[in-house]
């Protein structure tokens, strides 16, 4: 899914299989979704559910 090795954002814990996490990012700007994972890997920041639950 990810190219790079998905970490959390806050706690640089490393994101494992299946764990539920959140992604905090900017809608794009261009129609549709199909470039999302690239947003995710340059705009987004990933929080592991437990820094999201502080
Ligand atoms: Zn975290």
């Amino acid at each position: 899914m990810f190219k790079i090795t998905p970490q959390c954002s806050i706690c640089e814990k490393e994101i494992q299989p299946n764990e539920e996490i959140y992604v905090k990012m900017r809608y794009p700007e261009k129609k549709g979704m199909t470039e999302i994972k690239a947003f995710i890997q340059y705009q987004g920041k990933i929080i592991c559910e437990e820094c999201n639950n502080k």
